[in-house]
């Protein structure tokens, strides 16, 4: 039986809430669409598996309700035909959402026959290879998930998540025992935040300065598994803050994924780690970014940036953003005019990228240019059509390992709320040079292809892959 998993976005999380949680103790229902990622191979373990992301809720309308009370809830399944119709349309997976206000934690007897009789409707008009996803809210808070493929009683999904402003929270994961390397740890948030921990797949795109800090950063606070990626060897002038780095790595040009993988399975610690030595949007790459839980955009670039940008909508994965700005000074003296590092976290219902000018489409499509036509970059930037790269930018350890730091921080944030606000900032800017931190504000637009386009969030597995053309 394949794996999966569901993600449903934090606003759907509370329109169900508001349409199944009955004020009486009544069982409630509601239909859902789902965007779905099939992976034929998971990262690590190599196995196929299949996430379902939460596209729309859709309420049962009241001339098919029949009757509810604290033990059932019937309904005509005209509407449910009608979801169907959608589902195949618009090549999204149907679903069906209800409550055990008992608190009866998991599947009932009766709700394996409902859901065979919808599931054999759904295949009946639909036809063959459908899905049919179904979860249950126990007592109000607490998710339980199932996917029916076949006619025979589907097992529960390893996890449903709600991912959103409050952060991510993961729910119907087995948490491991305790492991007495983050016993420190488990001291400060307790035994169950390392439980989380280990549950998690993080990616992590660009090992440079920022990225190679993150992923060390990662391994310590005991993280389940890592996907790294770049497409960079080691040079010498990275050793002064490239973390697990050594001359004889310049020396040889090792792949920076390998030097950081290599420094990962040397501590210890059992957190596996999946190196792809190439550059972000390559096709083997998909499979494992769309297993990801988080992923931290550690790129210095903006068509890096723009990528993940649309990943974390389609597939409702929460992606941090590390970037640090050392200007040199206009008048070519040593020092710089400015100095800030900045983490700034991205998922369904926050600015994007491109809202918050961090990440600029046409300095990406200069860059996308340069990796694929190098001799037409060259070309088009002697008449000054595109903007060519500059010198290199100056790089300081403590300021790339200080981003890193913070943007690791956010992930603590988004899981355990240690700052008691009971929310991700959006972004934070830190000034290095005057120890000073603000929270920066900045609207969605409302024409927004990427954050505005209520289309995208959850949308899960397009042709072409992000519906990007070209
Ligand atoms: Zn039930
Ligand atoms: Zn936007």
């Amino acid at each position: 039986m394949k794996r999966t998993d569901i993600i449903l976005q934090e606003r759907h999380r509370d329109e169900l809430r508001k349409l199944i949680v009955d004020e009486n103790g009544a069982e409630g229902a509601a239909y859902v669409l789902l965007g779905r990622s099939v992976i034929g191979r998971d990262p690590l373990n190599c196995e196929p598996r299949s996430r379902y992301t939460s596209f729309e809720v859709i309420p049962i309308p009241d001339e098919d309700r029949v009757s509810a009370s604290d033990r059932h809830v019937t309904w005509r399944t005209k509407s449910f035909v009608n979801l169907c119709r959608r589902a195949k349309e618009e090549q999204l997976i149907p679903g069906i959402v209800h409550s055990h206000p008992g608190g009866f934690d998991g599947f009932s007897k009766q709700d394996d026959k409902n859901e065979l009789e919808l599931f054999t409707l759904l295949r009946n008009r639909n036809g063959e290879g459908v899905e049919l996803v179904s979860m249950v809210e126990v007592g109000g808070t607490l998710y339980r998930g199932r996917v029916w493929v076949e006619g025979a009683k589907p097992p529960n999904c390893e996890r449903v998540s709600v991912v959103g402003q409050n952060g991510i929270s993961i729910q119907g994961g087995s948490l491991p025992p305790g492991d007495p390397a983050f016993n420190r740890q488990a001291l400060a948030f307790g035994d169950e935040v390392n439980g989380l921990l280990r549950q998690l797949t993080i990616g992590v795109v660009g090992c440079g300065g920022t990225g190679s800090a993150v992923v060390q950063l990662l391994n310590r606070l005991g993280v389940g598994r890592m996907v790294v990626i770049d497409d960079d060897v080691v040079e010498v002038s990275n050793l002064n803050r490239l973390h697990g780095a050594t001359m004889q790595d310049a020396l040889k040009k090792v792949a920076k994924v390998r030097v950081v993988a290599d420094e990962v399975l040397r501590s210890g610690l059992d957190v596996g780690i999946h190196p792809i030595e190439g550059w972000v949007d390559l096709k083997d790459a998909r499979d494992a970014l769309r297993s990801c839980d988080v992923i931290f955009g550690c790129t210095d670039d903006h068509s890096g940036r723009i990528f993940l940008n649309r990943l974390s909508h389609f597939y409702l994965i929460p992606v941090i953003d590390v970037g640090l700005a050392l200007i040199p000074r206009s008048d070519g003296k040593p020092g710089l005019q400015e100095m800030a590092a900045r983490a700034t976290v991205l998922f369904p219902g926050a600015p994007c990228m491109i809202c918050r000018g961090i990440a600029d489409p046409v300095r990406a499509r200069d860059e996308d240019l340069k990796r694929r036509n190098p001799e037409e970059f060259e070309r088009q930037k002697a008449e000054a059509y595109v903007v060519g790269a500059g010198n290199p930018a100056p790089a300081v350890v403590t300021f790339t390992t200080e981003a890193a730091t913070m943007a690791v921080n956010e992930l603590l944030q988004g899981l355990v709320d240690y700052r008691g606000e009971g929310k991700w900032a959006y972004n934070r800017y830190r000034r290095l040079s005057t120890a000073e931190e603000r929270r920066q504000g900045v609207k969605r637009r409302e024409d927004c292809s990427i954050c505005g386009d209520l289309d995208n969030w959850g949308r899960g597995d397009v042709v072409p892959f992000l519906d990007r053309v070209g």
